[in-house]
């Protein structure tokens, strides 16, 4: 059976003003389904076709040979990891053990959110941008292109955030700065942050 683009966990205009419903429709209905397809088509009549998706990106990562499958799956998963990593009346401040957690590798919830916004920027070209638990601590982590914290075993994300031009420039072209920071302050999911530390 084919692999099944996930459904968004909101309405596309959810996050609006800060992403609209046609930024959504591009970056949800034409490009995380355009990998979706892409997976499908790769996979199809091969023994990827039955392996979960997971399984598939940790398998590919750096086999050249399969390079392409590697990123349209990454792909997928990022993205439906980036649409959780979001909820309409998000932002605000962490709570409970994510409260903790930070507080316990930057000192406060400040020095997090300045480190976040820095690595965010300073990303050149395409990638994602990760809060991640690594041991007893949290780390903030740049991936490039579709490369994923998940590959590697040791990092668990609990959030992400898409920098590739494709997730802000229709809203706001190059500035990537106040996508960042819309993201902080108005979308990041902190419920969803939460279950995936425990
Ligand atoms: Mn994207």
């Amino acid at each position: 059976m084919s692999y099944q683009l996930p459904k968004l966990p909101y309405e596309q205009n959810a996050l609006e003003p800060y992403i609209t419903g046609n930024l959504m429709s591009f970056h949800y209905g034409k490009h995380h389904k355009a990998y979706v397809d892409k997976y499908n088509e790769l996979t199809a009549g091969t023994k990827r076709a039955d392996q979960p998706l997971e399984t598939v990106i940790k398998e590919t990562f750096g086999n050249l040979d399969e390079k392409t499958l590697f990123n349209n799956a990454a792909q997928i998963y990022n993205h439906t990891f980036f649409w959780h990593s979001m909820k309409p009346k998000g932002g605000g401040e962490p709570h409970a053990k994510v409260k903790s957690a930070i507080q316990h590798t930057w000192g406060d919830v400040a020095k997090f959110k300045t480190e976040f916004t820095d690595k965010a920027a300073k990303l050149f070209g395409s990638g994602w941008v990760w809060l991640v638990k690594e041991g007893d601590k949290l780390a903030i982590l740049q991936t490039k292109d579709a490369e994923t914290p998940i590959t590697g075993n040791t990092q668990k994300p609990l959030l992400t955030l898409d920098v590739w031009e494709h997730a802000y420039y229709l809203d706001y072209q190059n500035k990537r700065p106040d996508f960042i920071k819309a993201y902080l302050e108005h979308l990041v999911n902190w419920d969803f942050a939460e279950s995936n530390l425990k």
